[in-house]
Formats: C-alpha cells, structure tokens, sequence
C-alpha cells in the first residue's frame, strides 16, 4: 500500500491525518520539522508528501525544493491563511494539490486518493513513450526530456506536458488542462496559468523555448515541429 510522509509540527493535526490514512490502508511516515522531512524522504521514498507551509525552521517551500532536487515525487500542501495559498498558487516548483485549514480530514484523504489516481492512472495505461521532435516524454516513469536534456518537471506538470504533446497543433483551454492535470481537485483555473509558467521556464532552461504558445482567449498549445 502507499506511504504517504506527513509534515505537520502539530502533533493533533498530524495525528488525526495519520490515523484517517491508516483506516484508509496507507502507511504513514511522520516529521515535525524540514529537515527530518527531508531525511525521511530519502530514507523512505514515500509516494506522497502531505507538506504543512508553516514549519519551524525550514518552512514547508524550502522541504518542496529539497524533494524536487531528487525527484517529482506527488506533494499536496496544508495551507493555513489565503497568503500562504498565492505564495503556493505562484511557487515556482508547482505543488501537485493543496488543501486550506482548517480543513476535514475527509477532504485531505480525497485529495490524498485523487492525486495518487493520477499517478496511478498513467502508470497502469503503459503508455507509450510520446515524442514531439526533441520532446520526450515517458508517462509510467514520468521522465521528461528535451533534446537529450532531463526536464525537472512535476508529476502535475508532467501531465499538462504529456496532454499537449499527445495532439500536438490543438489548442487546450485552462478548464481541459486542469481536468487533465488535477482531476477531482477544486483548484482555480488559474493554478494551470502558474504549472504553465514554469513548464515554460523548464523548457527554456532546458533549450527548448516558445514550444508552448498561448492563443489568446483560447488557451494552450504545443507548436508542432
Ligand atoms: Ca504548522
């Protein structure tokens, strides 16, 4: 069954959330803190972080941009305040889902099974490697490359990749791309204007730039070579 990390520094939150996942048959890890998030990761390679922002010492950001150095890994942040939501709306990194508190546990464990159907969803399918030009992308090992170049893409970006390249020349509205990339998920449709923003800068830093082009008023799309 799958491990699911939980970094929560207060004991009844984290609690509560280990007990709901363990009824529900997962296996559950716990830190209070980043940098024993960080440790626990790499020792247990969980299938899902749950990721409180509010974190002492090392906030919850900091522990997203340690798991990406290593790999895309699902992460679904527990926010507290609707500031917390913008700056996670606008991280860089892209976290795969997010609850606001206070929230019910019933709903964590909702977004907890949704986002491990995504990955679960695109593994079993065994699709087959999709390649547009020097695009590469391999859907069971969510591996992303460009030219030759691994693309440091999260498992949310990865499927927003993989739905354009699939119909390269289509044009994808942001209710489509968030359907695809957060199903079951209440996020905003501007959250898939943020995954784009920075699928866009990977691409660039990876040498492969304007692959996607926005068609005002329409949505998203990738150029076909
Ligand atoms: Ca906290």
């Amino acid at each position: 069954m799958a491990l699911v990390l939980v970094v929560e520094d207060e004991p009844e939150i984290a609690e509560v959330l280990e007990g709901y996942l363990r009824q529900a048959g997962y296996r559950t890890e716990r830190a209070a803190d980043g940098v024993a998030a960080l440790a626990l990761f790499r020792a247990a390679r969980p299938d899902l972080v749950l990721l409180d922002i509010n974190l002492p010492g090392m906030d919850g950001l900091d522990v997203l941009r340690g798991i990406r150095k290593i790999d895309a890994t699902p992460v679904v942040f527990l926010t507290a305040r609707s500031d917390e939501l913008d700056t996670v709306l606008g991280l860089e990194l892209g976290a795969d889902d997010y609850v606001t508190k206070p929230f019910s546990p019933r709903e964590v464990m909702a977004r907890v099974k949704a986002v491990l159907r995504r990955g679960a969803a695109v593994d079993d399918a065994g699709d087959p490697v999709v390649r547009v030009g020097p695009l590469e992308l391999e859907p069971g090992r969510w591996r992303a490359t460009y030219d030759g170049h691994g693309l440091p893409v999260t498992v949310t970006e990865f499927r927003i990749l993989h739905h354009l390249a699939a119909h390269p020349g289509r044009v994808a509205d942001r209710a489509e791309l968030l359907e695809v990339a957060l199903p079951d998920s209440d996020a905003l449709e501007r959250v898939i204007d943020t995954h784009l923003k920075n699928l866009r800068r990977k691409l660039d830093e990876a040498g492969g730039p304007h692959l996607i082009e926005t068609v005002r008023g329409a949505g998203y799309r990738l150029r076909a070579r």
